[in-house]
């Protein structure tokens, strides 16, 4: 395989999970963790498992959660030299209550937290040079000097020639951030790989038309090259331009127990990228990163359900 180093920056947390479906926070309940996590940090130690480079830039707190977080990407494989350790606030948190299998509620700690504090001057430019790609969630568009470091990132690597993958990875809560709307838009302009959720690529129609065909037909026309929706259970789709057209192709959901969907969209982000950028084609890239996906949901825990090549492979040979 091609020797890529795949870089990710943004939010590192720790989280929380309610014991019980419905629990709620508006009383007392258990929660289990904490739990090494942040989408970025979740997609950095996905792209590890799978034995590519893997750099993560971003804040920790000067404690606990942030040793925790560091350790166990360390332990994955991520290199972990972008990650600061500041004083002057808290690693960032999250907890998460499920209502159902689909729906979760979260409270968030991160733009007061370590991870808010990140800022272009914190970004190591002799490691960033190393990287070849940058994925970018949306959820880390958070504070204007985290999208400052963003846009920094961004051209570094771009001036050498790299490419970007986006994941919008939208979330209710933080939609009222004032910054965000405008960075999603940036970000977008400079993306080669797009990864939205069925649901959100109506976000990204310049126009009042939400049809899912016209805003993949607009973006591949923009410039997007690759274009990947995620599906939940029913799987994922890949969509780019060939000779004008678009050439599709989709995989159904693998049959799996779900017992935390959070982490799938990450880790299945994580494997169609570091696949696509080793030579594999889309349709492979696709079929391996929905079986990556179908094992996050298994475990619990944000970042408990990588996977190993080996793993992926085994899966897809059972389902055969
Ligand atoms: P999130 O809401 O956490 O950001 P996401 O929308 O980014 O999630 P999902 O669509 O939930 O991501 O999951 C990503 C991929 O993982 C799916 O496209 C699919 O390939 C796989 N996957 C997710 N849930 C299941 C499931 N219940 N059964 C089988 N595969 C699944
Ligand atoms: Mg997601």
């Amino acid at each position: 395989a091609m020797s890529v180093n795949i870089c990710t920056m943004g939010e590192l947390l720790v989280e929380f999970l309610s014991r019980n479906p419905n629990q709620g926070f508006t009383q007392p309940g258990e929660f289990i963790g904490p739990y090494p996590s942040g989408a970025p940090a979740i997609f950095a130690a996905q792209v590890a498992r799978l034995d590519y480079k893997s750099t993560l830039f971003g804040c920790v707190g000067n404690d606990d959660f942030g040793r925790l977080n560091i350790e166990r990407l360390r332990h994955e494989g991520v290199i972990t030299d972008g990650i600061t350790i500041i004083d002057q606030a808290p690693t960032g948190t999250a907890f998460v209550s499920y209502r159902n299998q689909i729906d979760r509620d979260f409270i968030f700690n991160i733009p007061n937290s370590a991870c808010g504090h990140f800022t272009a001057k914190h970004l190591d430019i002799g490691l960033l040079n190393q990287c070849q790609h940058i994925h970018i969630m949306g959820s880390s568009l958070f504070s204007f000097r985290m999208i400052d470091a963003m846009r920094k990132a961004i051209e570094v690597v771009k001036s050498h020639n790299g490419t970007v993958s986006f994941d919008p990875n939208i979330r209710k809560e933080m939609l009222n951030i004032p910054e965000m709307e405008q960075a999603l838009d940036y970000v977008l302009e400079y993306t080669d790989i797009f990864i939205p959720s069925e649901g959100e690529v109506s976000h990204f129609s310049s126009s009042q038309d939400h049809c899912e065909s016209d805003v993949v037909n607009e973006l591949l026309n923009n410039g997007i090259k690759h274009i990947v929706i995620k599906r939940g259970s029913k799987g994922a789709s890949h969509y780019r331009l060939c000779n004008g057209e678009i050439s599709e192709c989709h995989v159904s959901g693998l049959a799996t127990r779900v017992v935390d969907p959070t982490g799938a969209g990450d880790c299945f982000g994580a494997t169609f990228v570091s696949l696509l950028l080793a030579g594999y084609s889309e349709e492979k890239s696709l079929a391996y990163a929905n079986a990556s996906g179908a094992l996050a949901v298994s475990s619990r825990g944000p970042m408990e359900g990588l996977s190993s090549l080996t793993q992926i492979e085994n899966l897809l040979s059972s389902t055969h």
